[in-house]
């Protein structure tokens, strides 16, 4: 059995709603009734619930990630500043960030996440990583740019 993101993304739309209905049921009880006290459990459970639903979600972001296909391009970039690499005797350091790689990183395929479509004037559909759009934001014009992966884990 494999387990998609989609499915715990549901499982956490779940849980979230049951958090949500135990909620509303100790809600419905006033502080002043006798029978606020007895919910105490009830509303840690809501609680609970609630903190069940973001790790969920945050399980089925790191699986996506994992799942996804890698960007692929001839070389590889920095990942958060694209096309800002600097080698030198097989070291390669982003110019932005500071993050160094202990090989030329520009001469290897680019190992990121695909998270982006890139589609051009002419209809040529790229699919690249954050780091590789910033540069092809720059480069290509009047292409559409569409976010495969938001950061939530939603496709
Ligand atoms: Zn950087
Ligand atoms: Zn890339």
């Amino acid at each position: 059995m494999s387990v998609t993101p989609a499915h715990l993304r549901t499982l956490a739309d779940r849980a979230e709603a049951l958090s949500a209905e135990v909620r509303t049921v100790c809600d419905s009880v006033p502080e002043e009734s006798p029978e606020h006290e007895p919910l105490t459990a009830a509303r840690h459970a809501a609680d609970w619930l609630a903190r069940g639903a973001n790790d969920l979600r945050s399980a089925a972001t790191d699986l996506a990630k994992l799942q996804a296909q890698p960007c692929g391009l001839p070389w590889a970039v920095c990942p958060e500043h694209g096309n800002t690499l600097s080698s030198q005797a097989g070291i390669s350091t982003c110019r932005v960030c500071r993050r160094t790689w202990n090989y030329s990183r520009p001469s290897q395929p680019c190992p990121e996440p695909v998270t982006w479509k890139v589609v051009d004037q002419a209809g040529t559909e790229t699919r690249m990583c954050d780091g590789h759009v910033l540069g092809a934001r720059a480069a290509v014009a009047n292409a559409t740019f569409v976010r495969l992966y938001d950061g939530s884990g939603a496709f």
